[in-house]
């Protein structure tokens, strides 16, 4: 039906449909799986290299790069190397690029993760994992090794891949003009990143950036304003989220332009981007404004949203690429092909979610409804 066709039209096309042998022909991209891991994560990282070697790398060979903040051990070393079809290199993460900047007091910043702790926010109490979201936000795109790259996949210890991906995803972004690719967006917690609105949108005011279509996927409906959900288990110094007065300081010239974050971002575990754009001057601007905040410290802020406002700012939806046909699993959050969902995706331009147009949604309903048909026809075919 017409009105179908209309809808599917505007939607970001997965690149192949139809049960696929592995196209090899084409010569490889300049990328590579990016792993950061400890040594006790071994198992959890033999688990996820065997998934994706089972689905996707035993045709491509693509290398991988391990990063750590501390020493690969050679059990880990060899035990890796024993699983890769392809080169592997080990990298330390020096301490430029992991832990405090000289211009931090380290004993605010250690308070302010400590009192997270007291409040039970996830992973708010650990130090580690705080550097570990500044270093996915901020420096991975610089490391060494990394340097001599133009793509990245991120891989995480213990992810799932259950459907075979017969194209190369890298060669198929650079083909069709596309900068980040996702499979998964959801909203994050609220208490990690408070104020973390104020400054994106703050750095997108003070730099005349215009949206391009993608901001909106992550600004709350202005018409759908409720009463702020505030979860009453939390200290309110944490979740204050007003200019003026909160916990990080004001920002110059703000105005909050009534505009609120609806949490939603790309679950950065999984990512395909492109490189050169984490390494232009507008993302390290971005950084930069977001990092001097302290809201790495005084909040958790995750590389999840990071990466996702940064786009919202600097980047036009049609940019993205959300691979609806890459089944994966992390922990307990999966992307299922056969019932991609669109639900997942508040507001999301790509599906043209509204919430205030019953009939778009129905149209929608009914686009997703002979999507899924058509998988039965081989989009992520080979599942298993
Ligand atoms: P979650 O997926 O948000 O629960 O976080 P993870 O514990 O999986 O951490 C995200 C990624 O960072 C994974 O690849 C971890 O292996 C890695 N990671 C987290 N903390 C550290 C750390 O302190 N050192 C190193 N080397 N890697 C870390
Ligand atoms: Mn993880």
């Amino acid at each position: 039906p017409p009105a179908i066709r209309k809808i599917s039209e505007k939607h970001d096309k997965v690149f192949v449909t139809g049960c696929l042998e592995p196209d090899t022909s084409q010569p490889r991209a300049n990328a590579a799986f990016v792993i950061l891991a400890r040594n006790k994560e071994l198992d959890g990282v033999l688990q996820s290299m065997k998934s994706v070697e089972r689905h996707f790398n035993r045709w491509y060979h693509y290398p991988y790069v391990f990063l750590n903040d501390g020493e690969f051990n050679e059990t880990f070393k060899e035990t890796v190397q024993k699983y890769a079809s392809s080169t592997v290199e080990f990298g330390k993460v020096g301490p430029d690029m992991w832990g405090y900047p000289d211009w931090t007091d380290e004993k605010v910043a250690k308070e302010g993760i400590a009192k997270q702790g007291d409040a039970a926010v996830m992973y708010g109490g650990l130090e580690s994992y705080h550097h570990m979201c500044r270093f996915y936000s901020g420096f991975f795109y610089n490391h060494p090794l990394l340097l001599k790259y133009e793509w990245y996949w991120r891989v995480e210890p213990e992810i799932t891949y259950f459907c075979d991906i017969t194209y190369d995803p890298f060669l198929k972004m650079i083909e069709n003009n596309k900068t980040y690719g996702f499979t998964i967006a959801v909203k994050e917690l609220r208490e990690t990143v408070p104020n973390i609105f104020r400054y994106a949108s703050a750095y997108k005011r003070l730099n005349n950036l215009k949206s391009q279509g993608l901001w909106e996927m992550f600004v709350e409906p202005k018409e759908e304003k409720e009463e702020e959900k505030k979860d009453p288990t939390l200290p309110e110094e944490i979740m204050q989220s007003e200019p003026g007065s909160n916990a990080l300081p004001p920002i110059d010239g703000e105005a909050m332009e009534g505009e609120k974050y609806n949490m939603c971002h790309f679950w950065s575990n999984f990512e395909i981007a492109k490189l050169s754009w984490f390494r232009s001057k507008e993302y390290n601007d971005f950084f930069e404004m977001m990092d001097r905040s302290g809201g790495f410290w005084m909040e958790r802020w995750g590389d999840a949203p990071i990466h996702s406002l940064a786009a919202g700012a600097l980047l036009a939806t049609r940019d993205i690429h959300y691979f609806r046909d890459i089944g994966y699993r992390h922990t307990t959050i999966q992307h299922c092909p056969a019932n991609a969902p669109s639900r997942q995706l508040p507001r999301s331009p790509f599906l043209e979610m509204t919430t205030k147009d019953e009939k778009k949604r129905q149209e929608e309903d009914q686009y997703w409804e002979d999507w899924d048909e058509e998988k039965e026809n081989g989009v992520g075919c080979r599942c298993r």
